[in-house]
């Protein structure tokens, strides 16, 4: 868990590709809903282009059918949920029945960084490349260096989406931190500085919690 921009979309595909489990993103799931001209495409599509949460019913919906797969048996390397307090009763629930383990890890970085991160992001619309015009820019603006092709900003990284995106957050999700916290099943790591040191600190974070599960 992390606002958004705290880099779990990188930190969950590093973790999924090294634990070899299967990574369930649901911003990108209902980006993919979000592509078709359904009457849910439609309505998820409009939902995240301002900077909202989908209602869970949709998610619950989506994640529900997700980690009854086969691939999940494992286990799985969740990113962008749960994001609302009945989200993670679902999750508990399903969890529960699938006889699996919640472990949180939250990834913190100040909010200025936030916000730069955030404006700055631009991914490339062929192989998904991700630059930062801050932080990382591509050798020629808009042209991603790895295959020649355009880069895109996000419908919901403009500076408005963004505030709002944050501003949920902290009134939705934030509070979750507490939940999974009290039921010791939260850490906390610092998520600034480079991508391959933040993993580190989180697969840290994962040893202590086997350890603790351990004893
Ligand atoms: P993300 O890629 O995780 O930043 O998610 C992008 C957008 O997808 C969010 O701003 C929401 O509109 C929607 N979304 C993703 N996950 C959830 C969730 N768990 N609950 C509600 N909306 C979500």
């Amino acid at each position: 868990m992390g606002p958004q921009g705290a880099g779990k979309g990188t930190q969950a595909q590093m973790l999924a590709d090294s634990f070899k489990l299967p990574l369930i993103a649901t911003g990108d799931m209902l980006r993919e809903i979000a592509q078709s001209d359904t009457p849910l495409g439609l309505q998820v599509r409009a939902v995240q282009a301002a900077g909202q949460l989908v209602s869970d019913d949709i998610l619950a919906q989506v994640v529900k059918s997700r980690l009854c797969q086969t691939d999940c048996e494992n286990g799985c390397i969740l990113d962008g949920f749960p994001r609302t307090l009945p989200q993670a009763r679902l999750l508990e629930t399903i969890a529960h029945n699938l006889g699996h383990q919640i472990t949180v890890i939250s990834i913190e970085v100040p909010r200025e960084q936030l916000f730069k991160r955030l404006s700055g992001r631009q991914t490339c619309s062929g192989c998904g490349a991700i630059y930062n015009i801050y932080f990382k820019p591509s050798k020629s603006p808009g042209v991603c260096d790895l295959d020649g092709q355009q880069l895109f900003t996000r419908s919901d990284d403009n500076e408005e989406a963004i505030a709002q995106r944050l501003a949920l957050y902290d009134q939705n999700t934030r509070p979750l931190l507490d939940y999974y916290d009290e039921t010791k099943r939260l850490q906390r790591i610092d998520g600034t500085g480079a991508v391959e040191e933040v993993f580190a600190r989180v697969v840290k974070a994962l040893g202590k919690v086997v350890a603790l599960e351990a004893n």
